[in-house]
């Protein structure tokens, strides 16, 4: 009950799409992602790169918002690749995390709170 009340007002002053840990942790991946180059795959929607880098080439989808090396889809933040791609369209890397790592989500969990008791005497 106390960490629900503490963490409902805890962001309150918080401005952004992102929760500050996940700001913090999409900022690394960003700066860690200018050692891989992407290369446009030349289709007509600008979504599909080819991202060159050590140890091997990965393959982005901006549109499906896909990565071959999967993390991408399992944690729902752009890869070091992704921001690669987006970068190189001029996307912002925040509009493409998931929802689930969002303010509104963290508001949306913190929605609810739970009713005091009193002690089992009474
Ligand atoms: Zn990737």
């Amino acid at each position: 009950m106390r960490s629900i009340a503490r963490n409902k007002v805890k962001l309150n002053s918080n401005t952004g799409i992102l929760p500050p840990i996940q700001r913090i942790r999409l900022e690394k991946i960003r700066k860690e992602s200018k050692s891989w180059v992407p290369m446009w795959s030349g289709d007509s929607e600008y979504e599909k790169f080819e991202v060159h880098g050590w140890p091997t080439n990965m393959v982005v989808d901006l549109g499906k918002r896909l990565c071959t090396c999967g993390f991408w889809q399992l944690s729902g933040m752009p890869c070091v690749h992704a921001c690669a791609a987006l970068a190189r369209v001029g996307r912002r890397l925040e509009e493409f995390c998931h929802q689930w790592l969002t303010m509104e989500a963290y508001n949306n969990t913190y929605a609810f709170h739970i009713n005091p008791i009193p002690s089992q005497a009474l």
